[in-house]
């Protein structure tokens, strides 16, 4: 049976999960995939919620609520991150689950999508706070959780300690070490060199293939990063290796700016001082996250949350290529907007996908109980993105779409593929 239109619904902008639908509908139809195979695939196999009571260090009790969903378990285990954050909620984290499902199948690792979070402030929290949490989450989730069944890393505002209290709460449990149940963990409880640094390396390595594509030079390259966290800082550093010019960056206390290039290394240790945060950097104009997203500029890298590149801005952009550091950053209604100004977008099924590819690595590696050095996982990293990013580009030249309708048709041909081959239990 053919594919059916759906009946049009009023679809949100501003809601991931509608985003990620309105991609996932285009491509499924472009591939004609029948109709139980796209009801199949768009529907998240579990959605648990959990309470989450500690006690605060003033002796109160607080209870926070904390979700995973598992979009799909079709090619492997499932995989993604778990992010604090107080905006988290269902329909971010049911788009986050998919996201992770059609991210593992463009860079071709067996693993589903999964994706959770806990509502919170980790801002107005302390470590030990933080790490009841944690613990609390993942007893749990225990029965979800798996090195065979679902495996979390980190996302927004999630570290390797976290990882770390993840990995012993889950071994407590269980009665004995299981460093293979979580990725992106401190090298010293088995995490893979690399794994911290690999989301903004692979910004970087499928940046240097759209520039390439679209006849750029990395030397004098001007970039502008939005996010200065775990995935902007590393691709900010990464970029000034290769002899481009990052000409601003930013976090959540404003965007800095300097037309001649941002010292990244002055920056970080700037931050490191400054509790995390970019609080009044020396050397650059202060300007708003809005005015960075439209500066004149050769790449953009939003690096941070959802929806940043919308209906609103996307006329504005004046970068002649985006690269998506950030899950869901550029909504559904923007694309068409990009495409008619004729920007190149990679999509963030791609363009983040060095962190999933990392943690594949790093599992692997658990698993074995071998571990690689650096000079492997960045050999490996390499091959996996530029392979993902040809593969994107054939299907996208193809069919005659842009880059993320690629990403998705590639990825939907994978899943569905392997679906086929298994049949359905049932
Ligand atoms: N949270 C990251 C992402 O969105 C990494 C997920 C993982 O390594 O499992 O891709």
């Amino acid at each position: 049976m053919q594919y059916v239109e759906p009946a049009p619904i009023n679809r949100n902008d501003d809601d991931p999960y509608e985003s990620m639908m309105q991609r996932f509908e285009v491509a499924a139809k472009i591939l004609g995939l029948d109709e139980g195979t796209f009801d199949y695939l768009k529907t998240p196999q579990m959605q648990v919620t959990v309470s989450i009571p500690i006690k605060l260090d003033d002796g109160t009790i607080k209870v926070f609520e904390g979700l995973r969903v598992i979009h799909s378990s079709v090619r492997g285990p499932s995989k993604g991150g778990i992010r604090y954050h107080p905006d988290v909620n269902i329909q971010e984290v049911k788009a986050l689950a998919a996201w992770m499902t059609w991210k593992c199948a463009v860079v071709n690792i067996p693993f589903g999508g999964a994706k959770g979070g806990v509502i919170c402030d980790p801002r107005k929290l302390t470590r030990v706070e933080l790490e009841k949490i944690t613990r609390r989450y993942t007893s749990k989730l225990f029965d979800v959780f798996g090195p065979e069944r679902d495996i979390p890393a980190p996302d927004v505002n999630t570290d390797e300690q976290i990882m770390g209290w993840i990995m012993d709460t889950y071994s407590m449990h269980c009665r004995h070490t299981e460093n293979a149940i979580v990725t992106g963990k401190p090298a010293d409880l088995g995490g893979s060199v690399g794994r911290r640094e690999a989301t903004g390396r692979g910004v970087r390595i499928v940046a240097e293939a759209a520039m390439e594509q679209v006849g750029l030079k990395p030397e004098g390259t001007t970039i502008a990063i939005q996010g200065f966290g775990n995935v902007g800082s590393v691709a900010a550093a990464e970029f000034v290796e290769i002899g481009a010019k990052v000409i601003a960056i930013s976090d959540v206390t404003g965007a800095y700016y300097n037309k001649n290039g941002i010292n990244i290394q002055k920056a970080l240790e700037h931050q490191k001082k400054h509790d995390g945060l970019l609080t009044d950097l020396p050397g650059a104009e202060k300007i708003t996250n809005e005015e960075l997203l439209e500066l004149d500029c050769d790449i953009l890298a939003p690096c941070a949350l959802e929806n940043v590149i919308n209906a609103k801005n996307a006329d504005r952009i004046k970068a002649k290529i985006i690269v998506e550091g950030a899950n869901g950053p550029t909504t559904a209604k923007a694309d068409d907007i990009l495409d008619k100004n004729g920007i190149l977008v990679v999509p963030d099924i791609l363009a983040n996908a060095g962190g999933v590819s990392v943690s594949y690595f790093e599992w692997v590696q658990n698993r074995i109980g071998y571990f690689w050095s650096l000079d492997d996982v960045n050999a490996r990293l390499h091959r996996i993105l530029t392979e993902a990013y040809e593969a994107v580009r054939t299907r996208s030249e193809r069919h005659e779409v842009n880059m993320r309708i690629g990403a998705y048709i590639l990825a939907i041909e994978r899943v569905a593929n392997t679906l086929r081959l298994r049949g359905i239990y049932g």
